[in-house]
C-alpha cells in the first residue's frame, strides 16, 4: 500500500518534472534559428580572419564540417517544430544534446585547425570568437546544465589545452584565463538555469491557476444558468444587473427586458421592496407570498431570498436574490386541499360509519358518525388511539383478530354482518366491510372499514320472514284440506257413479234414463273437478312429481283423443288429427302428464265450440329442437284483454261463467305441469273466430332415438335364458314408450309372460285376479303414486310374498332409499339398464326352477 502511494508520488513528481522538460526542450529548440544565424556569421568572420595564415584547405575543412553541423541542427529543429509529439521527450533531448556537443566540437576544432601556431594576434582571436561564442550561448542554452556544457566545454577544452601546450609565459597566463572564463560561465549558466526554471514554474503555475479560474467562473455560469432558483442581482440603486432565464421566466419576461430595468419601477409590492432595501442596507430578508409582474402581469407565489453583496471593503455595493416559483406546487396544494376537504365532507355526510387503522390497529383516521359510536366528540379524538382506549365491549375486541387477518393476508371482508347483544338487552345488527388499506406502493399499511346499523333492517327481515312463515303454514292448512277433502268426496262419489252406471243397465222408463244420465253427467263433473282440485293443492305444496322420458307424441294423441271423442260426438263437432301418424315424433315429458294437458286443451275446445264446429291437431317439429302441438277451433274465440289471465288459477271468460260449467282450474294446471316438462303453453285466439292453444316441448333428435333403436339392436342380441320354467310377470306403467320397451326385452324369452296395466287403478284390477312371480311398478302413476298401490297390493293375502321391484325416473339416493324403506324389493331407475334388468328375470328364474325342484 506504502509502495504504491509512494510510486503514485513519484509518478506525479516525474510529471511535473516533465512539463518543465518539455518547456525546456520547447525553449531550446526556440534557440536554434538564432544560434544558427550568429554561428554562421561568427564562423564565417573566423575563416575569413584566419585563411592568410592557417591556410584555404583548413578554413575549408572546418566550415564544411560546421555548416553540416549547424545544418543537421536547423533541420532537426524543423522536425520538432512540424510534430514535437511524434517522439519522446527523451528523443528531443538526446538529439539536441548530441548536436550541441557536436557544435561545441567543432568550435573547439577551431582552436586546433585555425590556430596559427606563431601569430599571438590570431591566437588571441579565435580564443575571443570562442569566448564571445559560448557567452552568447548561455543565453539560448542554459535552460539545462547538461547543453550548456556539452556546447562550452567541448569548445573551450582544446582551445586551453593548446594554449598549455605553447608552453610561453603569456600562453600558459592565457590557458589559464580561459579555464578559469569557462568554470565561470558553468556558475553564470547555473545561475541562469535556476533562474529559468523558477520562471517557467511560475508560469506554468500561473496557467492552471488560470484554468482553474475559468473553469469555476464556468461552472458557476452553469449554475447561474440552468438553476431550478431564480437568481437575480441589482445594484445599490436597485438597477438589475443580471439575472438568470429562471427568474425571468417565472416572472413571465425576458432576460433582456429585465436587465438595467430599476426594481422600484418593476415591482409593487411594498413588502418584496422593503425586503430589497434592507438588503441595500446590509441585512438578509425573506419574502413569501403571492405578487403580479407588473411588465408581464403575471401572477406568481414566490418564497424569495435577499441578500446584500459587498465589495473588499465590506461596503453594500448591491444585492442578490434567490426567488423559489411555488406557483405550481401551491396550485396542487390547494387542489389537495380542495380534495381532502371534499372527502372529509362526503365521509361525514354519508350515513355510513368509517374508519381506517394501521398494521397495530392504531386509528389513523374515521368520520364523524364513528367518532359518536366510539365515545368521542370529534374524529380528530380518536386518531391515535386503539380499540382498548375506546369504549368497546369485551365481545368486539375479539375482531380485532379479524383485521390482523386481513393485514396479513390482504384479503378484503365484504358485507359481514355482526350482531351484538348490549347489557340493557338492546339488540343490533351492523353490516360490516373492510379492506386492507395499501400505500401508493400497493403495500398493505392498515385496513379500512366501514359499516352500517341495519338493526331496522334486520327488524323487519325477522317480521316478514315470520308472516312468510305464517302463510306458508296457511297454505300448506289448506292444501292438507283440499287433498283430504278431495279424498273424502271420492268415497262416496265412488258409490253414487257406481250404483248410477248399475241403474244405467237396468230396464228403466226414458224419464228415469234421462234422470240417470244426468246423475251421471254431474258426478263424473264433480269427479273431474275434485281431480283437478287434488292436482292443484299437490301442485301449491310442491308434492306433485313427474317423470320426464322420451314420449311418442302419437301415442299420447291417440289415447287423449280417444277420451275426448265421446264428448266431441255428442256435441256434434268434429275432430280432424292433422298429426302424420307414420312418422314418430318423441318428445321429453311425462306420458300421462302430458296426456292430461292434451286432454284439457281438447274438451276446453269442444266446450268453447259453436255449432257443428271443428277441432284440429297439429304437431309441428321447429329448427330450434321443439315441437309445438297446436290445438285449434272455431269456436267462441276469447279476447285479447283476457288472454294473458286465463292461465291464473279460477280465471274465466266473464260471459262464459253462466253457459259452461268448469272451475276455471284446467288450464292452470296444464301451464304448471308443461313447464314442469320444461316446456311452454301459450294461446293465440280472436273473439267469435276461434283459439288455437299450442304446447312447446323438447324434441327428442334422431342421435337420441338412435340410442333407443341402439337398445333395441342390443336387446336382440340377448342370450336367451335356458330354462323351461314360466315365469308370469306384470308391470304397471303409464308410460307407453317404457312399456313398449320391457315388451319388446321379454319377447326374447318365451317362457315368460307379461301383462300390463297402464294406470294404478287398472294394474290393481289385474292384481286382484292374479298372482304374478313378479311385479314392476312406475313409481309416478297417475292419480295414485306408486308408494299408495304398492301398499294397497301389499294388503291383499295372495300378494303378499310377491317381489315388487319399483322401476321410476327419480334417480336419487333418496328416493332410492325410501324405495328399499318401503319394503321394495329392488329399485330400477329409468333408463332402465337392460343388462341389470336381464339378470334380475334369470334370477327369478333360477329362483323358481330350484324351489319347483324342491
Ligand atoms: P274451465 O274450462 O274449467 O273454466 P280452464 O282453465 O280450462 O277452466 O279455462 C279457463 C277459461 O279459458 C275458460 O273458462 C274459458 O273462458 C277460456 N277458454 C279455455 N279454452 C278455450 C277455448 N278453446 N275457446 C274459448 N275460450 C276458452
Amino acid at each position: 500500500m506504502n509502495k504504491h502511494l509512494h510510486s503514485e508520488a513519484s509518478e506525479q513528481a516525474d510529471s511535473a518534472e516533465d512539463v518543465v522538460l518539455a518547456e525546456q526542450i520547447k525553449l531550446l529548440f526556440n534557440g536554434i534559428p538564432f544560434s544558427g544565424i550568429t554561428t554562421l556569421i561568427n564562423g564565417s568572420i573566423l575563416a575569413v580572419i584566419q585563411y592568410p595564415v592557417v591556410g584555404i584547405k583548413s578554413v575549408l575543412v572546418w566550415g564544411l564540417v560546421l555548416f553540416l553541423v549547424t545544418a543537421w541542427r536547423s533541420w532537426l529543429s524543423f522536425r520538432y517544430y512540424r510534430d514535437s509529439q511524434s517522439h519522446s521527450l527523451a528523443y528531443w533531448h538526446r538529439h539536441f544534446l548530441v548536436g550541441v556537443i557536436l557544435a561545441g566540437l567543432v568550435w573547439g576544432a577551431s582552436a586546433i585547425w585555425l590556430f596559427p601556431s606563431n601569430d599571438t594576434a590570431h591566437q588571441v582571436f579565435v580564443a575571443f570568437v570562442l569566448a564571445g561564442m559560448t557567452a552568447g550561448a548561455m543565453t539560448s542554452l542554459a535552460y539545462r546544465m547538461e547543453m550548456f556544457a556539452g556546447y562550452s566545454i567541448p569548445a573551450l577544452l582544446p582551445l586551453i589545452i593548446n594554449l598549455f601546450l605553447q608552453e610561453s609565459l603569456i600562453t600558459t597566463a592565457m590557458g589559464t584565463m580561459v579555464a578559469l572564463y569557462m568554470a565561470m560561465i558553468q556558475v553564470g549558466a547555473r545561475r541562469l538555469k535556476i533562474n529559468y526554471q523558477q520562471n517557467i514554474q511560475l508560469r506554468l503555475e500561473s496557467d492552471s491557476r488560470e484554468r482553474a479560474r475559468r473553469e469555476s467562473e464556468e461552472r458557476y455560469r452553469s449554475v447561474f444558468e440552468h438553476s431550478p432558483l431564480g437568481i437575480m442581482h441589482f445594484n445599490n440603486q436597485a438597477g438589475i444587473v443580471g439575472c438568470n432565464p429562471r427568474f425571468a421566466e417565472s416572472l413571465g419576461s425576458e432576460q433582456k427586458d429585465l436587465i438595467g430595468r430599476n426594481i422600484y419601477a418593476l415591482v409593487e409590492d411594498e413588502n418584496i421592496l422593503a425586503a430589497v432595501r434592507a438588503s441595500l442596507e446590509g441585512e438578509n430578508s425573506y419574502f413569501e407570498g403571492e405578487y403580479r409582474a407588473v411588465l408581464s402581469g403575471k401572477l406568481i407565489h414566490v418564497k424569495a431570498y435577499f441578500s446584500p453583496v459587498r465589495d473588499e471593503l465590506g461596503e453594500v455595493i448591491g444585492g442578490v436574490v434567490l426567488a423559489d416559483d411555488t406557483t405550481e406546487r401551491e396550485l396542487v396544494r390547494n387542489e389537495l386541499q380542495t380534495t381532502q376537504l371534499t372527502l372529509s365532507r362526503i365521509l361525514n355526510t354519508i350515513p355510513v360509519r368509517v374508519f381506517w387503522k394501521d398494521q397495530n390497529g392504531v386509528y389513523l383516521g374515521c368520520n364523524q358518525l364513528f367518532a359518536v359510536d366510539a365515545g368521542f366528540d370529534s374524529s380528530q379524538d380518536v386518531i391515535g388511539k386503539t380499540d382498548r382506549d375506546l369504549s368497546w365491549d369485551a365481545t368486539l375486541l375479539a375482531y380485532r383478530e379479524m383485521d390482523q387477518e386481513i393485514v396479513d393476508n390482504g384479503q378484503s371482508l365484504i358485507n359481514f354482518v355482526e350482531y351484538r347483544e348490549y347489557a340493557d338487552g338492546m339488540q343490533r345488527w351492523f353490516e360490516i366491510s373492510k379492506v386492507p388499506l395499501k400505500n401508493s406502493e400497493e403495500q398493505i399499511v392498515g385496513i379500512l372499514a366501514a359499516y352500517q346499523d341495519i338493526t331496522n333492517r334486520k327488524l323487519a327481515e325477522q317480521r316478514m320472514q315470520l308472516a312468510m312463515h305464517k302463510l306458508e303454514e296457511a297454505n300448506e292448512a289448506k292444501s292438507d284440506f283440499l287433498s283430504s277433502m278431495s279424498h273424502e268426496l271420492r268415497t262416496p262419489l265412488n258409490a253414487i257413479l257406481g250404483f248410477a252406471q248399475i241403474l244405467e243397465i237396468e230396464p228403466l222408463s226414458e224419464r228415469q234414463k234421462t234422470y240417470t244420465g244426468h246423475i251421471l253427467d254431474g258426478g263424473s263433473h264433480l269427479l273431474d273437478l275434485i281431480n283437478q282440485l287434488l292436482d292443484l293443492s299437490r301442485i301449491e305444496s310442491g308434492k306433485l312429481e313427474i317423470s320426464i322420458e322420451q314420449v311418442s307424441l302419437q301415442a299420447v294423441i291417440n289415447e287423449s283423443l280417444s277420451m275426448v271423442m265421446p264428448q266431441a260426438d255428442k256435441a256434434g263437432l268434429q275432430i280432424i288429427n292433422e298429426v302424420d301418424a307414420e312418422t314418430e315424433v318423441f318428445v321429453m315429458a311425462d306420458f300421462t302428464r302430458l296426456k292430461q294437458v292434451i286432454i284439457n286443451l281438447l274438451s276446453n275446445a269442444v266446450k268453447y265450440n259453436r255449432e257443428k264446429g271443428w277441432i284440429k291437431l297439429n304437431a309441428r317439429v321447429s329448427e330450434n329442437g321443439k315441437v309445438r302441438l297446436t290445438v285449434s277451433d272455431n269456436g267462441i274465440g276469447i279476447d285479447d284483454k283476457d288472454q294473458e289471465q286465463l292461465f291464473e288459477a279460477f280465471v274465466r271468460v266473464v260471459a262464459d261463467k253462466s253457459m259452461v260449467d268448469g272451475a276455471g282450474i284446467g288450464l292452470s294446471i296444464s301451464k304448471y305441469l308443461v313447464e314442469m316438462m320444461g316446456g311452454v303453453i301459450g294461446v293465440d285466439s280472436e273473439r267469435n273466430v276461434g283459439s288455437s292453444f299450442w304446447v312447446e316441448l323438447k324434441h327428442v333428435d334422431e342421435g337420441e332415438l338412435r340410442k333407443l333403436e341402439d337398445t333395441q339392436q342390443s336387446i336382440r342380441t340377448l342370450k336367451t335364458i335356458d330354462s323351461d320354467t314360466r315365469l308370469e310377470l306384470i308391470y304397471i306403467e303409464d308410460n307407453l314408450s317404457n312399456l313398449s320397451l320391457v315388451k319388446m326385452i321379454i319377447d326374447n324369452y318365451p317362457n315368460i309372460e307379461l301383462r300390463t296395466a297402464t294406470s294404478p287403478i287398472e294394474g290393481l284390477t289385474l292384481l286382484s285376479k292374479s298372482t304374478p312371480d313378479l311385479i314392476l311398478l312406475d313409481i309416478n302413476l297417475p292419480g295414485m303414486d306408486g308408494f299408495e298401490v304398492y301398499s294397497r297390493l301389499r294388503a291383499m293375502p295372495h300378494l303378499m310374498s310377491v317381489p315388487v321391484i319399483a322401476v321410476s325416473a327419480n334417480a336419487m339416493a333418496d328416493d332410492i332409499r325410501r324405495g328399499m324403506e318401503v319394503g321394495f324389493t329392488d329399485y330400477m331407475t329409468k333408463p332402465l339398464d337392460i343388462g341389470k334388468f336381464v339378470k334380475l328375470l334369470e334370477d327369478r328364474v333360477l329362483l323358481k326352477q330350484a324351489e319347483t325342484q324342491a
